[in-house]
């Protein structure tokens, strides 16, 4: 039972979300640091912090040069 609590600490400690290539990952002013734009349920946001942002169903890859040809 022990190793199996330690095993999962472990694979919870080597994955980490990786929602700095999503669009919705913004830096707030009021907050200082970048947050997660979208309105995640709780269910949703544990799958996040989980399995990372190939899990979340608001995933969207920020591509900087499309938004750059949309403004031009
Ligand atoms: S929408 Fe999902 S993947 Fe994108 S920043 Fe929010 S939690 Fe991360």
């Amino acid at each position: 039972m022990e190793k199996k609590e330690k095993k999962k600490q472990e694979k919870k400690q080597k994955i980490k979300p990786d929602c700095e290539t999503c669009q919705y990952y913004d830096f707030d002013d009021e907050y200082g640091d970048y947050i997660c734009s979208q309105m995640l349920d709780e269910d949703e946001m544990v799958r996040v912090m989980e399995y990372g942002a190939a899990d979340c169903p608001y995933y969207r890859f920020y591509d900087e040069y499309m938004m750059v040809r949309k403004q031009n």
